[in-house]
């Protein structure tokens, strides 16, 4: 596929704000909710939201077997609750995962206290020396990845970002600063050497 249209999962979660950061960077996005609209699409944005409601949704909206098609050839990025979805392996069997990048997935890690927090960090594979803001909303933890993932940032000593070939996941909420950067990386440099 030549051109270049985002989809962003709209059936539960933050996903409004992510089609705003598309539109920043003037690229053609829609809000995907069946299988058709999916198959517009050369990249797919799986929100952050609630993990188990999600993926009750996509079971009811008819889009697993159209989500594990779009996965073997395209792109994919899971923000949070997505990232929980797009795992192999997660803590809790009320999430139906997805199984698209090889990782071990535990919901809610970071306890009580802290169910929501922010970081700096210098992230060496988006452009720009700033430090990107870091967004923790009841977030997940990365606990296992194999050999097939290159983890692309951590913050004390937990994995916050990572990718195998097609998949990117990130614990935090990108869409919610107002950096543009990671969208930029997940739309235009996917396919560059990691
Ligand atoms: N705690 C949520 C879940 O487990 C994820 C939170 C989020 O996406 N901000 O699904």
């Amino acid at each position: 596929m030549s051109s270049v249209c985002v989809g962003i999962l709209a059936l539960q979660g933050a996903y409004s704000k992510h089609k705003e950061k598309c539109e920043l960077l003037g690229v053609d996005s829609i809000y995907v909710r069946t299988p058709e609209e999916l198959r517009m699409c050369s990249h797919l944005i799986i929100p952050g939201g609630e993990s188990t409601t999600i993926s009750k949704l996509i079971k009811f909206n008819g889009l697993r077997e159209g989500l594990k098609k779009f996965a073997k050839k395209r792109y994919v990025w899971g923000t949070c609750a997505g990232m929980i979805l797009v795992a192999d392996r997660v803590d809790d069997p009320r999430v139906d995962n997805l199984g698209f990048i090889d990782i071990y997935v535990q919901r809610n890690a970071y306890g009580r206290q802290i169910d929501s927090f922010t970081a700096k960090k210098h992230l060496p594979f988006v452009d720009g020396k700033e430090e990107f803001k870091l967004i923790f909303i009841r977030a997940p933890k990365l606990l296992e990845y194999g050999d097939s993932v290159t983890p692309l940032g951590s913050i004390n000593g937990n994995v916050v970002i990572a990718r195998n070939d097609n998949i990117l996941v990130s614990s935090f909420h990108p869409e919610l600063t107002s950096d543009p950067r990671i969208h930029s990386y997940f739309i235009s440099k996917m396919d560059e050497k990691r």
